[in-house]
C-alpha cells in the first residue's frame, strides 16, 4: 500500500511568559493551578487542574468553574480535569465559553493540553474562538513561568460541534 501525506503543518502556540499574560488570564491559570491540589489520582499520581471562564447567555454573567482529574480503581475509567469543570460549567447554565487553563503539575509543556474528548468537548461551548492556555514551564515550587497560549480552534480544527447540525451554541 501506499499512501501520499500532505505537509504537515504542526500546531504552534503562542509561549508566553507569565508577567505578559493578561490579569485575567493570571487568574484563570492560577485557578487552575489551585484545582490541582483536589485531583484524585491514587493510581496514576499525575494531578491536573483545570479553568474555564464561561458567561450564562440568559443573565450574561460570567464565571470561573475549576476541576481536578477523578481516578477509578477501575483505570483507565476517571473523569479528566477538564471534564468536571465543563460539567460543573455547563450544569450551571454557563455555556459559552470564553477561556480555558490547563495545568498538569507533572508534565507542563506540550504533554499537558488537553485530551481528545476534551477538546470536542471544549469545542461544544465556543461562540467565537477562544484561549486554551496551557502552562508550559514552571519553577521549582510548581508555579507558572511560560504558558502556552492555544486557541480552541488549533488544538480541534474542523471538529465536529453543535453548528455541524445545525444547531446553536449553548442552547
Ligand atoms: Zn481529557
Amino acid at each position: 500500500m501506499q499512501f501520499t501525506m500532505p505537509a504537515f503543518e504542526p500546531v504552534e502556540p503562542q509561549i508566553v511568559a507569565w508577567k505578559e499574560l493578561l490579569p485575567d488570564e493570571q487568574s484563570l491559570v492560577m485557578a487552575a493551578v489551585r484545582a490541582s491540589d483536589d485531583a484524585y489520582c491514587p493510581y496514576s499520581n499525575f494531578s491536573v487542574g483545570a479553568a474555564i471562564c464561561a458567561r450564562n447567555k440568559n443573565s450574561g454573567q460570567t464565571k470561573i468553574f475549576t476541576g481536578a482529574n477523578v481516578e477509578s480503581a477501575a483505570y483507565p475509567l476517571g473523569r479528566c480535569a477538564e471534564g468536571n469543570a465543563i460539567g460543573k460549567a455547563v450544569n450551571d447554565h454557563h455555556r459559552i465559553f470564553l477561556a480555558a487553563a490547563v495545568y498538569c503539575k507533572k508534565a507542563p509543556g506540550r504533554n499537558g493540553t488537553p485530551c481528545g474528548e476534551c477538546r470536542g468537548n471544549l469545542l461544544e461551548f465556543k461562540i467565537e474562538d477562544y484561549p486554551v492556555l496551557v502552562v508550559y514551564e514552571t519553577d521549582a515550587n510548581g508555579f507558572p513561568l511560560m504558558v502556552a497560549r492555544y486557541t480552541i480552534e488549533q488544538l480541534m480544527p474542523d471538529g465536529f460541534c453543535p453548528a455541524s447540525l445545525g444547531m446553536l451554541v449553548g442552547s
